[in-house]
């Protein structure tokens, strides 16, 4: 089962993939950790999107599609997959179904997290404060969600024509919610 889960930061994206990762045993693929995790341990990698992460826009297409390409032949990924995080804008949506294709893989599904702004900025107010996240001050998060609506939520529509867009709505608590997702993938 390999799926896409998409929304706008701060919908709960992580923490629905992370627990449905563990109940079918699918790998959970958060392009932002992999790039958190090269920034702490100093790799090129790091050093080279460090500043951009902080600003809150996105790391070019090019690093990031070869980062996805590299990580869905990875031995987890047999069994299936969530990408949290990628897709980011229309090229890389693009990118992504010509990887699939030529690795014989496709996508069962888009879940997509809606939620209301008001709901959004109290929770990512609520995030910064439990994990300090260097990213998640209010001038990034403004601009986090400025670049969200601008490059990432074309991808609904575009989701939504191929016919694999499922809408998850994400105002519940974290088991309401996860027994959402797993009814809209099962
Ligand atoms: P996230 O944890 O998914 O919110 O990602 C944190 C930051 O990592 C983003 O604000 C971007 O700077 C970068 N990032 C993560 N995923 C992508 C992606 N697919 N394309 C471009 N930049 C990304």
């Amino acid at each position: 089962m390999n799926l896409v889960f998409l929304g706008p930061p701060g919908a709960g994206k992580g923490t629905q993939a992370k627990l449905l990762s563990a109940k079918f045993g699918i790998a959970h693929i958060s392009t932002g950790e992999m790039l958190r995790e090269a920034v702490q341990m100093g790799t090129e990698l790091g050093k080279q999107v460090q500043e951009i992460m902080n600003s809150g826009a996105l790391v070019s297409d090019d690093i990031i599609i070869r980062l996805i390409s590299d990580r869905i032949q990875v031995a987890d990924c047999k069994k299936g997959f969530i990408l949290d995080g990628f897709p980011r804008n229309l090229s890389q949506g693009e990118a992504l179904g010509t990887l699939l294709k030529n690795s014989g893989k496709a996508l069962e599904g888009v879940l997509y997290f809606v939620i209301s702004q008001d709901e959004l900025l109290r929770r990512l107010e609520n995030r910064r404060e439990a994990e300090g996240r260097v990213d998640d001050d209010s001038e990034t998060q403004m601009k986090r969600i400025s670049v969200y609506e601008e490059q990432t939520a074309p991808l609904v529509d575009y989701y939504s024509k191929l016919g694999l867009l499922k809408r998850i709505d994400s105002l519940g608590s974290v088991e309401q919610i996860h027994s959402l997702v797993v009814k809209a993938v099962e």
